[in-house]
């Protein structure tokens, strides 16, 4: 059973695995489809059933108000009216995306909608190269200065769309782990797609341990993080891609140049106690490559900790995290 348990708590940052053979005492695991990917949560304690379904309802909520492409969503009629006053969660979604985009010098930016239209990552879209005229047409609403928010109001210039989908999952993760909390749970794990938030320790008080995938062979890990209380959060090139001319295009694009970001990086993973910073900061330092990351890292430490996989397989772990992460494989550690 000791075995068992352990195989159960290594949680992937991309997939989930959690057999359906592990159950012990009130532990309630969940596992639906929100904010196009599959999600789980297991929650340990005599409230844990009642409390994930508050987590999922609240998942489900927040899918409805920030998808790009759900009707109705507040986010698609924003994209539409281009002037309207929304709700609270999603003007602290743009208000904060805003935050970020300066603080990464524009790496991070939820306007990039037009663009990820023309590269056809959408559903109902096809892939396709954009040609380089539809590029330029798409950059012409992109950048944080084309958002402006007046209380509550919040208003687009004509060209510009927004994409929460850097950042709605963390910060959805936020907002469900705190209502886990609230409903008594105080042992927790979610994954929801790429994003993994621990709440509390394992029941049994140690760390928790999440998997970073290797971007080469998605059903393997480079090694892991331990963890208590915090969320882990992997952006990648090998997570949506297609192949045209024997190239690979990705879907996380550099907004400076309206293409896939081609920073040399396979993947970021991002640590951090705030969910949404982590969220959108795994996609930012995934633009910004690996010698950016590190004067942002420089700067920034006691905000995140991260771990780089470059496209020459090499490993770089921020030294805010040497207590944390293991690996069989060599790494050189980023200090500030
Ligand atoms: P993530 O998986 O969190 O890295 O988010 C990737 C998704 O965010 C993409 O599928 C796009 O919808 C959107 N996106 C792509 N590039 C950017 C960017 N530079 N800044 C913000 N959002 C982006
Ligand atoms: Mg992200």
């Amino acid at each position: 059973m000791k075995l068992l348990r352990k195989s159960c708590i290594l949680i992937m940052t991309a997939a989930v695995i959690l057999s359906s053979g592990c159950s012990f005492d009130s532990e309630y695991n969940c596992e639906f489809f929100a904010m196009d990917t599959v999600m789980t949560i297991s929650a340990y304690g005599s409230k844990s059933e009642s409390a994930v379904k508050a987590a999922q309802n609240e998942i489900n909520r927040l899918d409805k108000l920030l998808s790009v492409q759900r009707e109705n969503s507040e986010i698609y009629r924003l994209n539409r009216l281009k002037e309207m006053t929304v709700s609270e969660d999603t003007l602290t979604l743009i208000t904060r995306s805003k935050e970020i985009y300066t603080l990464t010098d524009g790496a991070f930016d939820i306007s990039c909608e037009p663009l990820i239209r023309e590269w056809g990552f959408y559903s109902g879209l096809e892939n396709k190269v954009p040609s380089q005229q539809a590029i330029e047409n798409a950059l012409k609403g992109v950048g944080a200065a084309h958002i402006n928010i007046e209380n509550s109001r919040v208003k687009l210039d004509e060209n510009t769309s927004l994409d929460l989908g850097a950042v709605a999952k963390g910060y959805a993760s936020r907002k469900a782990s705190e209502i886990l909390k609230e409903n008594g749970v105080s042992s927790a794990l979610m994954s929801l797609g790429g994003n993994v938030r621990a709440v509390g320790s394992k029941p049994d008080g140690e760390s928790w341990s999440v998997a970073i995938t290797n971007p080469d062979d998605n059903s393997k890990s480079i090694g892991t993080l331990k963890i208590s209380d915090k969320a882990v959060v992997t952006s990648g090139g090998y997570q949506r891609y297609f192949e045209e001319n024997g190239q690979i295009y990705h879907h996380i694009i550099d907004t400076k140049t309206g293409h896939p970001a081609d920073s040399g990086l396979k993947s970021v993973t991002v640590v951090s106690e705030d969910d949404t910073l982590a969220d959108a900061l795994s996609t930012s330092l995934f633009v910004m490559g690996l010698e950016k990351s590190k004067e942002f890292y420089s700067q920034n430490s006691l905000l995140f900790g991260a771990v780089f996989i470059t496209h020459k397989g090499e490993i770089f772990v921020t030294d805010n995290l040497n207590d944390s992460f293991m690996s069989k494989q060599d790494f050189e550690v980023i200090s500030v």
